[in-house]
Order: C-alpha cells, then structure tokens, then sequence
C-alpha cells in the first residue's frame, strides 16, 4: 500500500489538516492516510491539550473519510517524537507498505533540523502540501519532494486555540464532532 504520513501537533485538528491531506492523496494515488499526533514535539513547547485529547479529535476529525485513519504510534513510545523513529517503525510493522510523508509548505524547510534527516529522507518520499500565505518560492532548493497544489485553507490551530479563549465560533474550521468535543472538554478556554 501506499500512504501518507502526516505528523503534527493537531492542537487541535483543522479543516487545513484534512484538506491538505485530501489534496496529497488525490494527487499522488494514495491508498490511505494516516494522522500521526506528536506525544512530546521535539520543537516547540508544550501543546496544550494532552496527547490522548489531541488523538481522540484526530480520531473524530478522520472518521468520515474511508481512506483517513488516526495512528497512535508516537503516543505509544516514551520520549520526544521523531519522525525518523516514526517512519521505519512504520515500515517495520507495515513491510509491504511505501510512505509519503505529508508536510506543510512552512514545515518543509525545517525538516533539515529534524533527527536524522538524510536517514528519514532514504526511508520514505515527501509530498509538500500547499499552505496559504506559504509561496513556492520558500520551497527553493527542496531536496526529493513532491509539492502538491492547493486548494489549501487559511487555518492554523493557533487562530482555533485563539478564537476558543475570545469566546468566538469555530464552526466551519473544525469538523463539527471537534467543536463539540472542545466545547464538552472545556479545551483552550
Ligand atoms: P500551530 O498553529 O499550533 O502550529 P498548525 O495549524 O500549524 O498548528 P500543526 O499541528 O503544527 O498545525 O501542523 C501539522 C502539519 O500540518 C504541518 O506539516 C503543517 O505544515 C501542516 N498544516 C497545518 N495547517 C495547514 C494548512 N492550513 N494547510 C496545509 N498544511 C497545514
Ligand atoms: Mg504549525
């Protein structure tokens, strides 16, 4: 099988998340995606809902879509998530499978930075998902990446984790069953 990888914080899950991934299947035939919620991300502080939260909305965010799934792979191991690590554990438990790892447009030029980049490059292909605000021309130079065109959204789950604290509507940039379980939750308040 062929399919997409896409890690992230998911803190929380957007509409952009689901249409980025949608435009990468389409474009290059894949067989499934699955979304990938860092325990511990390596580059950034703290999210703020905790990993089984994060992984229960990707959960709900991917249900309706037959070829969209939620791995608990990076909640699973200890310490910080390294895609890398990700990656071959995924081939290991998968032999047959190929993967695209999925990465935003503004996520792409710091993959440089990650653990073992040449390692994670040998391992899988990239497919860099257009972002708006993000130009092609930030992706200068890219080493054996795809770059799928839009339609990209203009979502960030930092405006989601803004607009939750100001009180305001976050319907239509969340899937429904994501709004209902941030507001259940009491998240981001
Ligand atoms: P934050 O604002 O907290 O950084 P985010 O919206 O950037 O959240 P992440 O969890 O950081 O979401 O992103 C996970 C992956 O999805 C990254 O590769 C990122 O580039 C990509 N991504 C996030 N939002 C979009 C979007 N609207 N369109 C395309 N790709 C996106
Ligand atoms: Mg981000």
């Amino acid at each position: 099988m062929k399919v997409g990888l896409l890690g992230g914080t998911f803190d929380p899950i957007h509409l952009g998340h689901l249409r980025a991934a949608e435009n990468v299947r389409e474009a290059l035939s894949l067989d499934r995606v699955a979304f990938v919620p860092a325990r511990t991300p390596p580059h950034r502080k703290g999210p703020r809902a905790t990993p089984l939260d994060r992984y229960t909305m990707v959960t709900v965010a991917t249900s309706g879509h037959p070829s969209f799934s939620a791995s608990d792979a990076e909640l699973l191991r200890e310490g910080p998530s390294y895609t890398v690590d990700t990656v071959s554990e995924w081939l290991r438990e998968h032999p047959g499978d190929s993967v695209v790892l999925i990465v935003g447009a503004d996520t792409y030029p710091e993959m440089t930075t990650w653990k073992e980049p040449e390692r994670l490059f040998a391992l899988c292909s990239i497919a860099v998902a257009a972002r708006p605000g993000q130009t092609v021309a930030d992706l200068a130079g890219a080493p054996r990446a795809e770059i799928v065109a839009g339609p990209g959204l203009p979502i960030s789950s930092t405006e989601i984790r803004q607009r939750v604290a100001s009180g305001c509507s976050i319907r239509y940039l969340v899937p429904d069953g994501v709004a209902d379980y941030i507001a259940k939750r009491g998240l981001y308040r």
